[in-house]
């Protein structure tokens, strides 16, 4: 099978007693299945402990749940105890894989990295080389994938080089992006998706008449306050972006950023046809970490934001229905955003 994974993938190295935001605070890490049979088992103090942490969250799933905001495995260096003294295969899935998002398409998997994680964060912000992709061929042998892969994988492609095209300013590649990914999505709905790739191997963008919509920051930050919250301050943080004067990022890193977010979301509109939503949630997301950068630093915004937002599908799916039923969030508003 074919694996896709960022450039810098094989550069992640964990910063343990290190985190300034440890994956090990402030979320409730589901124990799947296997790991809690196997803690059934552990003997002595620590197998009583576990034992003991173990219980349902309201989902019905098994979990540790936080102590004071921490995993109750959490020692006094900000260490896993589990990890230190069972090894790193006794901790739950999530905990092994944490940061990384794995997506499997069938023919091919793509695994990418949460910029919520600061040592993930770093290294996507760490470059201003435009942001590639590598693959790897493994033993496991490739499943039969979705009928659209064939026209979406060279669609998110061109997408992709549209926003790495340096010679024009980002927002002019923004616009861009977000009409050829209208038009493909009128495509997939009138079922002539095979008309796609010709779309976008001849694509120029039309020109949009659009007029500059200086009210959308105030719709957006007000929208993600009315979502799900993981830490108290967020609101508070989207409040002080509100009143912030605009600050323009350097482009090679909003070009980064926009990658990140449109290689890990595109392709899933395999499994609900939502395309277009997802090129607005990629536009959505770099205008408003741009707005919170103002108020607390590029990286610390993109962080902020994909700790409440890509951890939470309950967060997603709010976005992707807003940009289809809320007008201040439809096409026009976003283009007109970008003005
Ligand atoms: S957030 Fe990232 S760097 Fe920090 S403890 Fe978790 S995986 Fe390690």
């Amino acid at each position: 099978m074919l694996v896709r994974v960022p450039d810098y993938y094989e550069d992640f190295r964990c910063l343990a007693g290190q985190c300034p935001h440890s994956c090990c605070e402030k979320w409730e890490v589901v124990i799947d299945p296997e790991t809690a049979q196997f803690y059934q088992e552990v003997p002595g103090d620590l197998g009583e402990k576990l034992r003991g942490a173990l219980q349902r969250d309201e989902e019905g799933d098994l979990c540790f749940p936080l102590n004071g905001g921490r995993c109750p495995f959490l020692d006094g260096e900000n260490l896993c105890e589990i990890h230190k003294k069972l090894g790193q295969e006794a901790t739950s899935i999530t905990c092994q894989e944490h940061p990384r998002f794995t997506e499997d398409y069938g023919p091919f998997r793509e695994v990418t990295l949460c910029a919520s994680c600061p040592a993930a964060n770093a290294l996507l912000l760490g470059s201003r080389e435009p942001l590639r992709f590598l693959e790897t061929k493994t033993e496991e042998p490739e499943e039969e994938g979705d009928d659209w892969l064939s026209v979406l994988v060279p669609l998110r492609e061109k997408l992709l080089a549209i926003l790495a095209e340096r010679a024009l300013p980002l927002r002019t590649r923004l616009k861009s992006f977000l009409l050829l990914a209208a038009q493909a999505q009128w495509l997939l709905e009138e079922e002539r998706e095979d008309e796609i790739p010709a779309l976008a191997d001849a694509w120029t963008p039309p020109e949009a008449a659009v007029q500059k919509n200086s009210l959308f920051f105030t719709a957006a930050l007000r929208l993600l306050g009315e979502l799900e919250v993981l830490e108290t301050d967020w609101r508070d943080l989207l409040a002080r972006a509100e009143q912030a004067a605009e600050v323009r990022e350097e482009e090679d890193l909003l070009e980064r950023i926009a990658v990140y977010f449109a290689f890990r979301y595109l392709l899933k509109a395999v499994n609900d046809g939502d395309f277009l939503g997802r090129a607005q949630l990629v536009v959505f997301s770099v205008l408003v970490v741009e707005r919170l950068g103002a108020v607390c630093g590029l990286g610390e915004a993109l962080r902020r934001y994909s700790s409440e937002i890509e951890h939470n599908e309950d967060n997603l799916a709010a976005l992707l229905e807003a940009f289809w039923q809320q007008e201040d969030f439809s096409l026009e508003r976003l283009l007109s955003a970008l003005e």
